[in-house]
């Protein structure tokens, strides 16, 4: 069959799919039996399926599509691209013209203590980047001891061995005696599952403080850095109290240790800001990037690295052994200047502070009254919505973690919308250029997905 295949029928499809595609974090063995969803055509925040249903796009694709989908501009620009110049590499004290200027851009985009770029393919590659990257910048400085790396329990940083090392999720350690040696993690800032005893505000001092009591029990002298990300994504869009990151900062400020804040999904305008750790007054050593630099257009990540940083690897002459085949790639780097300038010139960060997100905020937060859900949270164009079977007793969670949020993400699907659980939250990340009609669609939905599950929780005994 060819690549384009809309001729053929579903059915073929998924059966082919079936017998021959594993698919990312999937129970392969269930998803061949129902079968997958063919996606044909995406346009603005729409996709469109096999059977020509048109459904929302309440995810970005998986976070990552900030200027909606179908962008012609960015197409046309990687096409010129790969007629010029479709690939060189950047080893053999070379550069070309795309990778040039979308550094330039970055570090312009970047705090001001920012301004080298080093490029990978994913988010991923950008942390196993991090991971050497701050080990040898301590090497280089003369203090070798300093090899820890502080991730936090339930974070996400990816998929390779460094990723899934430095991010926290357990189910992911299982598999492949993970974490690597060297890493240790810290509580999350997550008030609604795990801080609720204390007040907001009381329990964001207390996580953060889990960090000062890692530094002192590991020793400062054996501590190269903390990774996270501004606001937790796949862990299911925890946002932290406002004392958490205020404490996180006195607390690195008195410690002689890098910070790493992971931008892969809060950057680029997701919190109304470029990146997030502006929007929440942090000011990282190293920023892994990747998602929203080309809208997932073409596959690109990076890791923006501060001044500090830069200088202290290039110490002692030996260069930094570590690069990609396809580290600053010119169709990737086209990709990333077409997207970037779209958000520029359509003002989309700015939109989502002041505009777009405020407006879905308020409605989104309405959602909360709701008697299926608990807490309703969203930040910039990020939100969720916790499920709960007892609104008297919210904390409390399902008997079957992920089952309700599976039920309620199909729920979703039905009415044409793309919501993705987290455990039994329900988690949001639309394109930056979702329209105000669109935004009451993803209410309307939203709402209609609620009431549809809690018919369905209701009937099955599934309540609290
Ligand atoms: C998605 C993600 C990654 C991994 O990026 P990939 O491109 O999937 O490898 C890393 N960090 C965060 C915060 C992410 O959300």
């Amino acid at each position: 069959m060819t690549a384009h295949s809309n001729i053929y029928p579903t059915k073929a499809l998924q059966a082919l799919d079936a017998a021959h595609h594993w698919h990312p974090f999937s129970d392969m063995k269930s998803l061949n039996e129902e079968g997958s969803r063919v996606i044909t055509s995406a346009d603005g925040v729409w996709l469109t399926d096999s059977e020509g249903n048109r459904i929302m796009d309440g995810m970005a694709g998986l976070w990552c599509v900030q200027v909606g989908h179908g962008r012609d501009e960015i197409a046309d620009a990687v096409y010129k691209q790969m007629k010029e110049l479709s690939y060189y590499n950047t080893f053999f004290k070379t550069t070309h013209p795309p990778v040039v200027a979308l550094s330039e851009k970055l570090a312009k985009l970047a705090p001001a203590h920012m301004n080298k770029v080093f490029y990978c393919s994913s988010g991923s590659e950008a942390n196993d980047t991090v991971f050497r990257m701050v080990r040898t910048y301590w090497d280089k400085v003369g203090k070798p001891e300093k090899k820890i790396i502080i991730g936090r329990w339930n974070g996400y940083h990816g998929s390779t061995l460094a990723g899934t090392s430095l991010g926290g999720m357990k189910a992911m350690h299982s598999q492949g005696d993970l974490p690597v040696q060297g890493v240790h993690h810290i509580d999350q800032p997550y008030w609604f599952g795990e801080g609720h005893e204390m007040s907001p505000e009381e329990f964001g001092i207390v996580a953060a403080r889990k960090l000062e009591e890692a530094i002192d029990e590991l020793g400062e002298d054996k501590i190269a850095a903390f990774i996270a990300e501004p606001i937790q994504g796949a862990g299911g869009v925890i946002v932290p109290p406002e004392t958490y990151w205020p404490e996180i900062r006195r607390i690195l400020k008195e410690r002689d240790i890098l910070f790493v804040s992971d931008e892969v999904i809060c950057g680029f305008g997701r919190l109304g800001e470029w990146f997030g750790s502006t929007y929440y007054g942090m000011e990282p050593d190293l920023m892994p990037i990747a998602k929203g630099l080309t809208s997932g257009y073409l596959p690109m990540g990076g890791v923006i690295v501060s001044d500090r940083v830069a200088e202290g690897l290039m110490l002692s002459g030996d260069e930094f052994y570590h690069g990609y085949t396809y580290s600053g790639h010119p169709a990737c780097a086209a990709a990333a200047l077409a997207n970037l300038e779209i958000m520029e010139r359509e003002g989309l960060v700015d939109r989502v502070k002041n505009d777009i997100g405020p407006y879905l905020k308020e409605r989104w937060l309405k959602l909360g009254e709701h008697p299926l859900v608990g807490e309703a949270r969203m930040e910039g164009l990020v939100g969720a919505l916790e499920l709960v079977g007892d609104k008297k007793n919210p904390h409390k969670p399902f008997a079957d973690v992920g089952t309700v949020g599976t039920i309620c993400r199909d729920n979703s699907f039905k009415h044409g919308m793309v919501m993705r659980a987290v455990r039994d939250s329900m988690i949001i990340s639309p394109p930056l250029v979702l329209s105000h009609e669109e935004a009451d669609f993803l209410v309307t939905t939203a709402e209609k997905t609620l009431d549809d599950t809690y018919q369905d929780l209701k009937r099955d005994g599934l309540l609290g």
